[in-house]
């Protein structure tokens, strides 16, 4: 698709001179996102209304261009990479909080907030907008609600979708719609929010957002775990839900987290187990308390072999660092990582990590676990190095080893980072050619063009796998 000169002098007529970007040295932030797939756009353009995306997009219509819209760039999988060229649409002039309603508990934004800019701003009022992406300290909200993203909190409170009552969306013909309500139930008409959220910039741009808010805890409670058995740390998981508490964060490390972090960083972790958990209660200090106490004695009967519980928020933030330290630490053992979000049915996360060890063994790869067993969600890092082609081609395999072991366990392919580019070979794998049928025909029905973020989620590429 070619954006020629005349569309350019019209883009630049819609947006004004100074917000539009063509030279090559500029558009190279915006070719790519943390996938590390790179194509360079063929211009940037940064509207500031839903009038504006609506005359680009009528634009692009008639002159049959790629328009690609762009948060942060912060997505894992390619979603806002212009693989086929085009336009990106940089939404981060939209970046206001237009009204905070404790009464009504909800939020109207533009799409560019950076989504630790409202929880910041919610707070003050005693609210608390609990979808916590990793990212949250520089990814924006309409990039949160295009891929549907997730963290760590999601056991209790849920993640992105189940925020979203409303959106005002410009779809790719140019028509500006608004969906839902501001109103907790609302059920008129199919729910355009939902098939809205997820849908990974390709459906609609998203102009404003109404997003629900929680009553912000009044305190926390975190326990460090360790555990000489996976088996251990999965079935006390299945023990304190069982026992009907609800924790805020129920993460676990495996011995290969343990080991990269105690390795690179020395923090205190216990080396001899083969697992820990990190849970996070909060709630009213009475509440907190008691919960704390007895996710502790729940602990000890399941066999853990050490239990440490912080309650200042000091203490809970020093017993986080090991958790936080994967990253940082999984950069120093090998200089390249494929990070895949898999998420199984809680109870069978120790299968799903078992076989995950049979097949690093197998292939002679390092693949380290760990992630948010309070929902399933494993973050599974197969380290590498992309240059050794060997090496490249083992991981390749082992990627999909591991995707069909996922689906056997009645898994997702992705709990949190989406499709893009990168995951939509297996798009077919897991909704089956009848589901992949359906979702084209709603694209094609709102996109009857391909002109909004073409060659994703549907494309067969494989670019994510070439070397960087
Ligand atoms: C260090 C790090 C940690 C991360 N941690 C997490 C995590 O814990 N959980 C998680 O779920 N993800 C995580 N991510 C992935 C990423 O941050 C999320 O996918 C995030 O929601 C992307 O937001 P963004 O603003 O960067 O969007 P971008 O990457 O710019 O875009 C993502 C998608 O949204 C579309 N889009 C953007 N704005 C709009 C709009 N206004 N209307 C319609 N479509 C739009 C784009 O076209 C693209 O398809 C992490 C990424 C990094 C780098």
């Amino acid at each position: 698709m070619g954006l020629g000169t005349g569309s350019l002098l019209e883009i630049i007529g819609i947006v004004g001179d100074s917000h539009v970007l063509t030279e090559p040295e500029d558009l190279i932030c915006y070719s790519y996102d943390a996938s590390r797939i790179q194509v360079r756009p063929a211009c940037v353009a940064f509207p500031a209304s839903a009038r504006e995306v609506s005359e680009i997009l009528r634009l692009a219509c008639r002159e049959g261009f790629a328009v690609i819209p762009r948060g942060a760039g912060s997505g894992m999988v390619g979603a806002s990479v212009p693989s086929q060229g085009g336009l990106v649409l940089g939404m981060n002039r939209l970046d206001r909080i237009l009204e905070i309603d404790p009464d009504e508990m909800l939020a109207v934004v533009q799409p560019g907030v950076v989504t630790g800019a409202l929880q910041r701003a919610v707070a003050e009022y005693g609210l608390f907008y609990p979808p916590d992406p990793a990212s949250a300290s520089f990814s924006t909200l309409g990039g949160n609600v295009a891929m549907g993203s997730g963290g760590l909190r999601a056991v209790k409170y849920g993640v992105t979708r189940d925020y979203v009552l409303g959106l005002e969306v410009v779809l790719p013909t140019g028509s500006v719609i608004r969906t839902g309500t501001r109103t907790s139930k609302g059920v008129v008409g199919y729910d355009m929010t939902r098939l809205m959220v997820g849908s990974e910039g390709t459906l609609g741009i998203f102009s404003e957002i109404v997003l629900r808010l929680a009553a912000a805890p009044e305190t926390r409670r975190t326990l460090l775990v360790h555990y000489p058995s996976l088996d251990q740390a999965t079935d006390t998981v299945r023990a304190i839900l069982r026992n009907r508490v609800v924790p805020s964060a129920l993460e676990l490390m495996d011995h290969s987290a343990i080991e990269v972090v105690e390795s690179t960083m020395s923090l205190g972790l216990d080396r001899g187990a083969e697992a820990l958990l990190l849970i996070e209660v909060d709630g009213w200090e009475s509440a907190v308390t008691h919960e704390a106490a007895l996710i502790a004695s729940l602990c000890r009967a399941s066999g853990a072999s050490s239990v440490q519980t912080a309650a200042t928020p000091a203490e809970c933030d020093a017993l986080w660092k090991g958790r936080k330290a994967i990253s940082p630490a999984l950069g120093q053992i090998r200089p390249h990582k494929i990070n895949e979000d898999i998420t199984v049915p809680r109870t069978r996360i120790t299968r799903l990590i078992r076989s995950i060890r049979e097949i690093a063994h197998r292939h002679d790869l390092i693949i380290v676990c760990f992630g948010h067993a309070g929902d399933g969600n494993i973050h599974t890092n197969i380290m590498l190095d992309r240059s050794n082609r060997d090496e490249l081609a083992r991981a390749e395999k082992a990627v999909e080893e591991i995707f069909r072991i996922v689906l056997e366990l009645g898994g997702t392919l992705s709990g949190e980072h989406g499709v893009g580019i990168a995951k939509s070979p297996y798009l077919l794998w897991e909704v089956g050619q009848d589901g992949f049928d359906a979702m084209w025909r709603i694209k094609q029905a709102l996109d009857p063009r391909n002109i909004l973020n073409p060659g994703k989620m549907f494309s067969p590429s494989r670019a994510f796998f070439s070397p960087a």
